[in-house]
């Protein structure tokens, strides 16, 4: 078995063993295997070990790995998106946006989508702690943000995303997640099409998914440190 093989298959475990902490299927819980900056021989590697679903954050980097990796991938773009790079990802068959964090962008995403006769899923991205160096909804904008995107058939909200802050305190981050959770929780029924609620990386989806999350999304753990 190679490393990435290994790898992979020690993050289902604690996945499954959190899942079922949680009351969950480990099945219920979505492996979003994040792929930026590493080659396409490493993708093909967690592709030959059972993973679909890849997630990417620079628009140039998605489009070459698109061009060129199995057409059955399922791609999540995780990072923040430039309003003048949606058109190039717009008919690409997405399975996912994690990251749709502004009124600029809905309206760009709803534009694009029009003219290409497409629809688009997207979560979300919500900034629980108000990190400058994050993007992100803020609590107090997000109900008046996502009524502004009902009523339109373009982009189907299927959920929230977000990036916890960077800390080695647990109840801290947990109860980052808890809140999103609540928030989530309190949207579903407004949106009518929320799927899954995205938290969790390499250092805290043990505590995501004990917090309620259903989609991870995994890179160091599965592929090593990435260099810049
Ligand atoms: C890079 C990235 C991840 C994966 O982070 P790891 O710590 O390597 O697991 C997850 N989500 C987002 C938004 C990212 O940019």
């Amino acid at each position: 078995m190679n490393t990435i093989e290994k790898n992979i298959r020690e993050v289902r475990e604690r996945v499954a063993r959190c899942a079922a902490q949680a009351g969950k299927k480990p099945e219920d819980i979505t492996l979003v295997c994040v792929s930026k900056t590493k080659p396409k021989e490493a993708i093909l590697e967690a592709y030959d070990a059972g993973i679909r679903q890849f997630g990417e954050n620079r628009v140039q980097e998605f489009l070459e790995k698109y061009d060129e990796l199995p057409g059955d991938i399922k791609w999540n773009l995780i990072g923040q998106l430039q309003t003048n790079k949606v058109k190039y990802i717009i008919d690409k068959g997405l399975f996912l946006l994690h990251s749709l964090d502004r009124k600029s962008l809905a309206d760009e995403l709803l534009k694009q989508c029009k003219k290409n006769a497409v629809t688009i899923d997207a979560l979300v991205q919500v900034n629980i702690a108000k990190e400058d160096t994050k993007s992100g909804v803020y609590e107090e904008d997000l109900e008046a943000f996502l009524e502004g995107l009902l009523g339109q058939s373009h982009i189907r909200l299927k959920g929230l995303m977000t990036i916890a802050p960077f800390s080695p305190d647990e109840s801290y981050v947990r109860g980052i997640f808890a809140k999103t959770k609540a928030l989530y929780d309190k949207y579903a029924p407004v949106a009518g099409s929320f799927e899954y609620l995205s938290m969790g990386m390499s250092g805290d989806f043990e505590w995501a998914i004990l917090e309620g999350s259903n989609m991870v999304r995994v890179g160091t753990s599965i592929f090593g440190n990435r260099v810049y």
